[in-house]
């Protein structure tokens, strides 16, 4: 079966890099006009630049995802340029690990308001729209960590269940109007946020992982795709683990 996207325009936060970037190049791939953003005018600026080179459709909108005042800008330009935003990829994400006891304000409040905030005010600022046009999919980059729990990121990990409640709770409020809500859960994927680890985090968690190695940004891409196709209009409220088979 072909996945179809007919006539749609989409939004991924945090396509600057990493897994954001790769579902940007998807999604353009398949025809769609991509609305790529991040914090730094430069990293989204060059995904778009090499989207629209390589022949498909794409601009770029830098904003601070974080900063609900520069969501609410975001949102009032790209409804200026566009009837409506058919495709949003909550993507945008950081990390500020620590353990409880030695965890900042700021680290807590900085994990909450980019992670999980940020999709609150960015989906509010673009509903209304994708609910007149009686279409919509909304993407919501969670993690593994926000099913699971992980040492060292109460933070993030509470940012990421967050989502997943706001996920199921506004698939119930918007289905009637054709519009589904998902979450994927990544487990560890090669990018930026984990190069960071140490290798022996790294060590420590591979040999745990079912398939015995760490996710590729293509991996996570290939799902929210196919959330994004037409044809996967009968699913949800529903959070798809990929995670080469980890779930502790
Ligand atoms: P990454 O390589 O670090 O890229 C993060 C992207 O988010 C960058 O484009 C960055 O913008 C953008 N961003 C960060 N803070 C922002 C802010 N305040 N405003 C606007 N944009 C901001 O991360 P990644 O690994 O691709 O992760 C993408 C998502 O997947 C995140 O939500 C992450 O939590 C989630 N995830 C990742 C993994 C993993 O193993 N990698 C696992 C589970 C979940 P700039 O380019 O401007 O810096």
């Amino acid at each position: 079966m072909e996945l179809t996207y007919t006539n749609k325009t989409a939004l991924v936060s945090g396509a600057g890099r990493g897994i954001g970037r790769e579902i940007a190049m998807g999604l353009a791939k398949a025809g769609c006009t991509v609305i790529c953003s991040s914090r730094n005018p430069s990293s989204c600026g060059a995904v778009a630049d090499e989207i629209n080179a390589s022949g498909g459709k794409a601009l770029s909108i830098p904003f601070d995802v974080s900063k609900p005042e520069e969501i609410r800008a975001a949102c009032v330009e790209m409804l200026k340029q566009f009837d409506s935003i058919d495709i949003l990829v909550n993507n945008a994400g950081i990390t500020r690990d620590n353990l409880m006891m030695r965890m900042s304000d700021d680290d807590w409040q900085s994990v909450i308001a980019t992670n999980l905030s940020s999709a609150f005010y960015l989906t509010r600022g673009l509903l209304r729209p994708m609910m007149g046009k009686r279409w919509g999919r909304i993407i919501n980059i969670s993690s593994l960590t926000g099913q699971a729990g992980n040492a060292g990121q109460v933070n993030y990990a509470a940012a990421k269940a967050g989502m997943i409640g706001l996920t199921k709770s506004l698939a119930k409020e918007v289905a009637s109007r054709n519009i589904t809500v998902n979450a994927v859960a990544p487990g560890f994927i090669e990018t930026d946020m984990t190069s960071v680890l140490p290798k022996t985090v790294v060590d420590a968690v591979v040999p745990l992982i079912p398939m015995k190695k760490m996710g590729k940004t293509q991996d996570i891409a290939a799902a929210c795709l196919f959330l994004a196709s037409d044809q996967a209009c009968y699913i949800t409220g529903q959070v798809i683990g990929v995670n080469g088979g980890l779930y502790m």
